[in-house]
């Protein structure tokens, strides 16, 4: 079993990316990546977003799984999941936690719409496992030492639940597994109707707060509407969402896969530099959006539900340790051509 990291994820432990180390391109690229993530709500999908999905995995909690989750957030969450799963974004600028940026997003080589977790789930100084899908591993492991006693203490669970919450939605967006060279897409400047922005803020934000303007709805009533299309139109496909495997907790690459997929056929299309986005692309896209939602949602309540099973079993492994990367990985990093 691989050793985890401990609390914080990796903090002290992994350097802060050089820039002497980056070629000049990707340098000034990062930087205005780096930029653009300090603004608030930039980060991933905006403060909707993260609500929606949390709202969604709430409402699919096992009684075991919802009584745990109350008992881990803070108290001025009122015992609201949903209302705390945007605080990963809020404090990542923050020096005390500027370590967690590379963990809400990982970045596939230009224009590969393939993901893989060996080649791509490091940060800028290529530490291995700190993307945001090596968070999920990272982080339901450590929650589900839960009522562990040989754990008491060593990881901080209520964190650990708002991190694992908040890269669900994040990994699900589908250019927070975007192409590294235009930073996922932050480094794409269209105009979203008549307003100046970048592609990855569109997908984080515009595209919800565009069809709440038009549909003339709240927040509150998005997620009614998604729910009618979870227990409807998608009902057939609910339990595929859920599933993960024989034998396993947790199953971030699926989704990173899928993502990097959809932002190929639809984020990056008809996206280029200076374009101007408006009816067409954001009828077309909405769909997308909501179903991405809407299967954040579905799977972080179907993982919670596997994490806690209730009662603590000294049979109960660690939900997610890091998948095996070996140097002559087939698809290895540093040898792009076997991929
Ligand atoms: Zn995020």
């Amino acid at each position: 079993m691989k050793l985890l990291f401990r609390g914080k994820f990796g903090e002290g432990e992994v350097p802060a990316p050089r820039a002497r180390d980056m070629p000049l391109l990707g340098f000034l690229i990062r930087i205005v990546f780096i930029f653009l993530h300090v603004l608030p709500g930039i980060q991933s999908w905006g403060k909707e977003g993260h609500y929606i999905t949390c709202k969604i995995a709430e409402g699919l909690l096992s009684g075991e799984a919802a009584a745990a989750v109350k008992s881990l957030l803070p108290e001025y969450a009122n015992g609201d999941l949903a209302a705390v799963c945007s605080w990963p974004d809020e404090v990542s600028h923050r020096a005390h936690w500027r370590w967690s940026s590379p963990l809400h997003y990982v970045d596939t080589p230009d224009f590969r719409c393939n993901y893989d977790y060996c080649r791509d789930c490091h940060d800028s100084s290529k530490n291995i496992n700190r993307c945001v899908a090596g968070a999920i591993y990272n982080y339901s492991a450590q929650l589900s030492t839960y009522q562990n006693p040989n754990f008491t203490g060593q990881y901080n669970l209520t964190e650990a639940l708002l991190f694992l919450s908040h890269f669900f939605g994040d990994i699900h967006q589908p250019l927070h597994c975007g192409f590294l060279g235009d930073a996922g897409g932050n480094a794409i400047i269209v105009h979203w109707y008549r307003r100046k922005s970048n592609l990855h803020h569109v997908w984080d934000t515009m595209i919800i707060e565009s069809a709440l303007k038009k549909y003339n709805m709240d927040v509150s009533m998005m997620v009614e509407s998604i729910w009618t299309n979870i227990l409807e139109d998608w009902a057939d496909y609910v339990p595929s969402w859920e599933s993960c495997g024989v034998n396993q907790t947790v199953c971030p690459n699926w989704y990173a896969a899928e993502s990097i997929s959809l932002a190929c056929k639809f984020a990056y299309k008809n996206a280029s530099p200076g374009t101007t986005l408006g009816d067409d692309y954001f009828f077309t896209r909405l769909p997308h959006v909501r179903k991405r939602l809407a299967q954040g949602g579905v799977r972080l309540a179907a993982t919670l539900n596997r994490i806690f099973p209730g009662v603590y079993s000294p049979l109960h492994p660690l939900a997610g340790t890091y998948p095996e990367c070996s140097s002559t990985s087939a698809c290895d990093r540093e040898n792009l051509s076997t991929c």
